[in-house]
């Protein structure tokens, strides 16, 4: 045995480690290394620290093997988070004409590889156009020019963005305008721009419009029925939503802490602060919400005027279920709610307030619940929800419902300022 396959031996065993870690979470090696480097995404995504860590070098190497040979396999959807956690490396079965994420990523993978094997100033540019006219001549491609526009010839770029019979779809997604400018070298180099963008489900979006485009292209291409153009985006984007909502949400946790200071949340999440405040002597009351990403940033703040109920619980589960409703309706996915009132976040997150007075509210809450992928409840203390406070107390002085999505009014902003810094 060479020195060479002593390497290769070496690496085998530690990407064998560290596929095993991938698959036990709980184990102490795991969470050692998970807490030290990558406290807040997945290992597949960890990148590297100025650490000297041998260990921790040796297993990012490791962690790049085990990416490449790796594709999405998603079973029937219920348990897998878009972006992490259960990997396997398959061979991809025949598609059943359902969407699945695998051959999305097939699709684009393989797209990729082509541009790749096609793009100027590559040693096997050659070959790949040598085997090509082999294809022309064995009748298996008459000629490469797009069948839809019958004008340029057709690449992956071509097929799946810029054709024109194509374009109408991107049209309307000014996500998808800013990526072209500059104009991507190929489809790969587009991909990638995608890969880079960390939120908001960009790169699911594009793999799920880009797949629709090409089962489009290949129904057309053998005769089958074909959806309209115009209705490409509408479809994929009820398929991906489809997709999400198939996810088992993760059980709503529970954090209870002392604290006076309001704390941005991980990066990933949003935190959703809610409050009530009662009128007594208009004998109404108010709610308030914000939204704040992981620098602090306003997402989006409300403040209600509010029929004034018995208890003040009750005004605190309806200011929850408001701000429950307001993340839905931002289409948030990974949220903190956070409350002074202890009994709300111990109702909400446990479910044990049937017989109370806010019982419904509470039931209403948690209906709402799996529309988010990733859910937690967490008390803080009075100072630590100021500005969910005052919004609510500035309903008084409103009429109807505020919402402000960006900028806030000054005497808002003030507050904000003092809890992020
Ligand atoms: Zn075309």
């Amino acid at each position: 045995m060479g020195f060479k396959e002593i390497k290769k031996f070496n690496e085998v065993l530690l990407t064998k480690q560290v596929w095993r870690m991938m698959h036990n979470l709980d184990s102490l090696c795991f969470r050692v290394f998970k807490a030290r480097f990558f406290p807040n995404c997945s290992i597949l995504d960890a990148k590297d620290s100025n650490s000297d860590s041998y260990a921790w070098k040796s297993i990012l190497g490791a962690r790049d093997v085990i990416k490449k040979g790796m594709v999405w396999r998603i079973g029937n959807g219920q348990s897998i988070w878009i972006k992490e956690d259960k990997w396997l490396p398959v061979k991809l079965s025949r598609s059943t004409g359902e969407f699945r994420t695998s051959n999305a990523y097939k699709l684009l993978a393989a797209s990729a590889s082509i541009e790749r094997a096609s793009a100027p100033n590559q040693a096997n540019q050659s070959t790949f156009w040598k085997r090509l006219w082999k294809m022309q001549r064995r009748h298996i491609v008459e000629s490469d020019v797009c069948e839809l526009c019958k004008s340029d010839p057709e690449d992956a770029l071509h097929a799946l963005c810029f054709c024109s019979h194509v374009a109408p779809v991107w049209l309307a997604h000014q996500w998808f305008q800013s990526m072209i400018s500059p104009p991507p070298l190929n489809f790969y180099d587009l991909l990638n721009k995608f890969m880079q963008v960390g939120d908001e489900l960009r790169p699911e979006m594009f793999a799920t419009i880009t797949w629709s485009v090409w089962n489009r292209r290949n129904a057309l291409h053998f005769g089958r029925e074909a959806l309209p153009i115009a209705k490409i985006s509408v479809v994929a984007c009820a398929l991906l939503h489809d997709f999400i909502n198939s996810q088992i949400p993760e059980a709503p946790l529970f954090r209870r802490a002392v604290r006076h200071q309001w704390l941005p949340p991980e990066q990933g999440f949003v935190k959703v602060n809610f409050d009530a405040a009662l009128f007594k002597h208009t004998n109404s009351a108010g709610l308030g919400v914000i939204v704040r990403d992981w620098r602090g940033a306003n997402l989006g703040a409300l403040s209600v005027p509010a029929m004034l109920s018995s208890t003040v619980a009750d005004m605190e589960a309806l200011a929850c279920l408001r701000a429950v409703q307001f993340a839905a309706e931002l289409d948030l996915y990974r949220v903190i709610f956070e409350s002074d009132s202890a009994t709300i976040i111990s109702a909400v997150s446990q479910g044990t307030s049937k017989l109370s007075s806010f019982g419904n509210i509470v039931d209403d809450v948690r209906h709402l619940l799996p529309s988010f992928s990733s859910v937690i409840f967490s008390h803080v203390n009075r100072s630590g929800n100021i500005v969910a406070d005052v919004l609510a107390k500035k309903a008084s002085s409103i009429v109807g419902c505020h919402i402000w999505m960006e900028a806030l009014p000054l005497d808002i902003a003030e507050v904000v300022n003092f809890d992020v810094h």
